[in-house]
């Protein structure tokens, strides 16, 4: 293809008529005989045999009427086949530079074309399974997708992120059915607990005993010895 932005020509016309076709057709339809007149008087016989290139604003002038009127008319007259007229040209312009094809017989390499729409189906099927499921870490998927595997979890990730809270949801349930379980038998100091218990994560067992202070299931007594709320 080849743009052409500053692509110009002047209007052209070419009278389709010979004279003794012309003069028949001035007689028959007068509107036109003054036109046709200033055409012929301006452009003399080359209208006959070629293109020539005109100025509707110079016709204008010279049949005393308005550009738009002139344009009209020679419309008027391209129509009626008297004259090929074609009008002044100031939008870009696009050229096909190769000649036109079928549709069906586009030299395209149907198994490649194939190929790609397979691998952009699958790339597309990746991405939906990435974003919808959520039982894998979500780094592992990508590694997974570049052919690095790996067993290694991120820890970071919104999958990663829910699997730890669940895992704790259990690991504090169990400190405190153990914490009622010990307090239950005997009443103890978080020290005296926390030996008992000897829990993997210590933070967390502080945690716990602080929330079960604050919702009143265990108390300090004025030593700081814990007990059960009954
Ligand atoms: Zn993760």
């Amino acid at each position: 293809m080849e743009f052409n932005e500053s692509f110009y020509r002047p209007s052209l016309i070419h009278l389709a008529f010979d004279k003794k076709k012309l003069y028949e057709f001035q007689v028959a339809h007068a509107r036109f005989d003054l036109l046709i007149k200033a055409l012929l008087r301006l452009y003399g016989g080359e209208l006959f045999s070629d293109f020539t290139p005109i100025s509707e604003s110079q016709i204008a002038l010279m049949v005393k009427q308005p550009i738009g009127s002139v344009k009209l008319e020679l419309d008027q007259l391209h129509n009626l086949q008297v004259v090929v007229y074609e009008p002044v040209n100031e939008s870009p312009k696009i050229t096909l530079v190769l000649a036109r094809q079928d549709a069906d017989r586009l030299p395209i390499d149907k198994q490649e074309f194939k190929r790609r729409r397979d691998l952009h189906l699958t790339k597309m099927e990746a991405m939906k399974n990435y974003a919808e499921q959520t039982h894998r870490c979500r780094m592992q998927l990508i590694q997974e997708y570049f052919d690095e595997e790996t067993y290694q979890t991120c820890g970071l990730c919104d999958v990663c992120i829910e699997k730890r809270r669940k895992e704790n949801l259990t690991v504090l349930k169990d400190y405190e059915q153990q914490v009622i379980y010990l307090l239950n038998k005997k009443n103890m100091t978080v020290e005296e607990l926390e030996a008992a218990v000897d829990p993997a994560e210590k933070e967390l067992f502080i945690d716990v005993v602080r929330e079960m202070v604050d919702a009143n299931q265990i108390a300090y007594d004025e030593f700081w010895v814990l007990r059960v709320v009954k």
